[in-house]
């Protein structure tokens, strides 16, 4: 298990910005979440709120500015 193939693209560095800023947006403090973010919400007058799929629901309805219907990206 020392030289397991990996074959996976070394987007680890630029995909460490993509941290879920969810449900709040990074406004909050206190509530940061560890994981990825996975899904981008598009928001009026703000940043794109990068979520993580445990927040993507609570994001949608708490954070401020929220398109609606809303607008998801996913993070690839
Ligand atoms: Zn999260």
């Amino acid at each position: 298990m020392d030289s397991e193939p990996t074959h996976a693209p070394s987007a680890d560095s630029a995909s460490e910005g993509r941290r879920c800023h969810g449900p709040f947006g990074a406004a909050a403090k206190g509530t940061r979440c560890p994981d990825r973010a996975r899904f981008i919400v598009s928001r009026h007058i703000d940043f794109p709120l990068p979520v993580c799929p445990e927040h993507l629901g609570p994001a949608l309805l708490l954070a401020r500015n929220v398109l609606w219907p809303p607008h998801i990206s996913l993070v690839r």
